[in-house]
């Protein structure tokens, strides 16, 4: 069983940006773009969900890394499915 960490701020996307993605330039408004640290995938404007996603399928990330992003990635395909029939 994996258990996650407890000690959130309020920012549970965060993490991404410290291991697995390399932020690029500012876009303004909060956005970043970004870079898949595995694949080099690269993204204009880079959008933590789209990031999460990514990472559950990334064929480059580490086995441990899909994994505990597929377990997030479960409510946030619950999330993109409200925003998209909402
Ligand atoms: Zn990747």
């Amino acid at each position: 069983m994996l258990i996650l960490s407890s000690n959130k701020s309020g920012r549970p996307f965060s993490e991404i940006w410290k291991t697995d993605i390399k932020r690029g330039e500012s876009k303004g408004n909060g956005h970043y773009s970004g870079t898949c640290q595995y694949c080099s995938t690269h993204w204009k404007r880079a959008k933590s969900v789209s990031l999460k996603i990514h990472l559950t399928k990334c064929n480059l990330a580490p086995n441990e890394v899909r994994d505990i992003h597929s377990i997030l990635g479960g409510h946030l395909l619950l999330v993109l499915l409200f925003i998209k029939f909402s």
